[in-house]
């Protein structure tokens, strides 16, 4: 608004209000949600739960391969468990858990009964024992984890995405306090230019004052963005960003960039369904990435 007012009627070069919006309203709503992870992620710092990075994004091929499927069609997902032998955390498929708890409960009821019970819908021609049987591990939440971090650290972030994720990593305070102080002085020049047309200033002290203000205008530019080239590496390289996010973030990271991570019963990844735009990002085909058994067929 104000650059059109001003190439109309100034024919001088200015450096002012030429500059885009700081934050776009998108942007802040995403970062906003990033926020309350970390947010959520501090205030349970007291009482330390272990963030399973693959649970819930995480799903059991076992059971999408057999034909087992959440009632509402979801698939089953993968979720943590700190029961390893050695005391290492594991992922379990989450109809194993549940279909385990019921089964002590209930002794020795009909197989199909008891996943339909826990909410489950299977194929007519399910083989409850083949089903069982690709369930008796637990996966070793290393394995799963690694394989997660691997695929996603080649990650190539779009230049245009900088300014959002440099924007997070700001104080939205400062952010705030700058759009004010910009503000400000943006007023300050539409009052000046105000009084040179109307003809109260004179050239020499418009030009002066002007040059002031512009100078005012670069230095809280720069002033509030001194750790931009600290963190140029960061956008640069995806996988030391990664390393920086909280276990929480990361893992709300990989929500919103997979559908769907498929694990089978040997802790191998077996499917990825990437969303748009992470598919094309990470090189992966719309549909999904299958993978191979390892040695296997
Ligand atoms: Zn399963």
């Amino acid at each position: 608004m104000s650059t059109s007012k001003i190439n109309k009627r100034v024919p001088i070069q200015l450096h002012l209000g030429k500059h885009e919006p700081l934050i776009s309203l998108e942007t802040w709503t995403k970062n906003q949600i990033l926020r309350q992870a970390r947010n959520h992620h501090t205030a349970k710092k007291e009482t330390p739960t272990r963030t399973y990075l693959t649970s819930q994004v995480g799903k059991c091929w076992e059971c999408f391969a057999q034909g087992v499927l959440r009632r509402s069609g979801e698939f089953v997902v993968l979720q943590g468990s700190p029961g390893g032998r050695n005391g290492y955390l594991t992922y379990r498929c989450a109809a194993q858990k549940e279909q385990g708890a019921t089964k002590n409960r209930q002794g020795s009821p009909e197989p199909r009964a008891v996943l339909q019970k826990i909410g489950l819908q299977t194929a007519q021609t399910l083989d409850f024992d083949a089903w069982k049987s690709r369930h008796q591990t637990t996966l070793n939440a290393k394995d799963v984890d690694g394989a997660v971090e691997a695929l996603v650290k080649p990650l190539k972030l779009p230049p245009e995405w900088h300014p959002a994720i440099l924007a997070y990593f700001q104080d939205p305070a400062g952010l705030r306090k700058m759009a004010g102080v910009r503000f400000n002085l943006e007023q300050k020049r539409e009052k000046l230019l105000d009084l040179y047309y109307e003809g109260h200033v004179q050239k020499a002290d418009f030009d002066k004052r002007m040059v002031q203000l512009t100078g005012q205008y670069e230095q809280l530019e720069t002033s509030t963005f001194p750790e931009k080239s600290f963190l140029q590496p960061y956008l640069d390289d995806f996988s030391t960003l990664w390393e920086v996010l909280t276990r929480v973030e990361q893992k709300n990271l990989l929500l919103l960039m997979f559908e769907g991570l498929f694990f089978d019963c040997d802790a191998h990844l077996r499917w990825v369904i990437a969303r748009a735009p992470f598919d094309q990002l990470l090189g992966l085909p719309p549909g999904g990435q299958r993978f191979p058994v390892p040695g296997g067929d």
